[in-house]
Formats: structure tokens, C-alpha cells, sequence
């Protein structure tokens, strides 16, 4: 049977969202040609839907997991430790050990009386802070003289 006409009736783009702990979210958006403004939009998740976005909706999850997306407050921001930053985002770029954006990041180090790898973070002591050393050997130490010195 020859084709009378061919028309396209209904657009869709797919969207993949890469998480950093490596969950992935597809979002379908589509419309009926010509109606743009009336989108469905579907989203799934790429196996098991992730521990941290159970129980939210997920457009504000994206708004809140996208840090180019300036949606929190100034004092939101001041507010920001390295834990918040982590519980948040699910990382903190300190993950690299090239750049430490808040106080509380921890720095890996050489443990002095064992050779491993020891985690030191920066605790606040009396007016002033003190260096906690995590050593999985040695368990933990202080040093209120912490002169910022890591890896
Ligand atoms: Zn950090
Ligand atoms: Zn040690």
C-alpha cells in the first residue's frame, strides 16, 4: 500500500541525569506537536530509585543537587560545612584533596608512627581549633599547634 502522508504527531526529548555516586535518572519530556506548553514529563530512575532521593519530588531534588542552580540563600551558604555539603550534594570537592572549601574538610596525611594514610579534620577547641588525626592504625590524636599542613 503506497503512503498517503507522513506527519510527526508527538515530540520527546530524553534527558540522562548523572549523579556523582554514579545513580542515573532519565526524564522524558514530550508534547504534542505544536503544543509545547503543555509537556508530560516522566522520570525514571536507571535501576534501584537511590536512598537519598526516597521521598522527595524529584524536580526539587535536581534543583537542589544542581550547585550551578543558585537557589540557596547567602546565609544558607555561610552556613555550609563539609558535612552539610556531603549530606546535600552527596559530595564535596575536598574528595579530589586539591581544594578544601570549608573548615571542616577533612586532609589526608602520612600517620608520623605508622606510614598509613591518616584523616585529619579540623575541630573547633576552646576560642580557637585543634586537629583531630584519624589514623586506622593508631586511632585518634590531637594537635591544637595544627599549622594546615596535609598531604
Ligand atoms: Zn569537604
Ligand atoms: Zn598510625
Amino acid at each position: 500500500m503506497n503512503i498517503e502522508s507522513r506527519e510527526v504527531t508527538y515530540r520527546q526529548v530524553i534527558e540522562q541525569v548523572f549523579f556523582k555516586d554514579e545513580s542515573e535518572l532519565i526524564i522524558k519530556t514530550g508534547w504534542a506537536e505544536g503544543q509545547e506548553a503543555d509537556l508530560d514529563v516522566t522520570y525514571e530512575w536507571v535501576g534501584e530509585e537511590p536512598e537519598w532521593a526516597k521521598g522527595k519530588s524529584i524536580p526539587s531534588l535536581l534543583e537542589e543537587s544542581d550547585p550551578s542552580q543558585e537557589s540557596m540563600s547567602y546565609s544558607e551558604l555561610a552556613e555550609l560545612t563539609h558535612a552539610t555539603q556531603v549530606e546535600r550534594f552527596n559530595w564535596c570537592s575536598c574528595e579530589e584533596q586539591e581544594t578544601f572549601p570549608y573548615a571542616d574538610c577533612p586532609v589526608k596525611t602520612i600517620c608520623e608512627d605508622c606510614d598509613a594514610v591518616a584523616v585529619i579534620t579540623i575541630q573547633p577547641y576552646g576560642e580557637g581549633k585543634m586537629a583531630v588525626y584519624n589514623c586506622p592504625n593508631c586511632g585518634e590524636s590531637y594537635d591544637t599547634n595544627y599549622d594546615g599542613a596535609g598531604l
